[in-house]
Parts: C-alpha cells; sequence; structure tokens
C-alpha cells in the first residue's frame, strides 16, 4: 500500500554461525545484526545455543 517506501537497507543481518547474509533492515546508520540463517546445521547449532535470535553487535 505504500509506494513511496524508501529502499534504505544499511543495516544487514549476518548468521552467526556462517556469516551469510541472512536478510537487511532499515536503519539510519550502517548496523550489522547476528541472526541465523535458513540452513539446518545452523538451525540446529542454534537450537543447541542458548542464545538469543538477534543481538545488536554494534562496536
Ligand atoms: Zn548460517
Amino acid at each position: 500500500m505504500n509506494d513511496s517506501v524508501k529502499q534504505m537497507n544499511m543495516g544487514v543481518i549476518l548468521c552467526r554461525h556462517c556469516n551469510a547474509q541472512v536478510d537487511t533492515v532499515d536503519t539510519d546508520r550502517i548496523a550489522t545484526f547476528y541472526g541465523v540463517c535458513d540452513q539446518p546445521e545452523c538451525r540446529e547449532l542454534h537450537s543447541r545455543l542458548d542464545v538469543p535470535g538477534v543481538v545488536m553487535d554494534e562496536e
């Protein structure tokens, strides 16, 4: 419905296990987030580790 949406995907979500780019997010500055990609190995690793789904790493 919003045909004036801007493509300002300056944030990127990387897989914490294999560093693949999972997605991009709209941020007003460069930012990197860590999540988990769709690879079965990464899903499995993630399910074993008791870690948050997405954490910020803005250092
Ligand atoms: Zn992965």
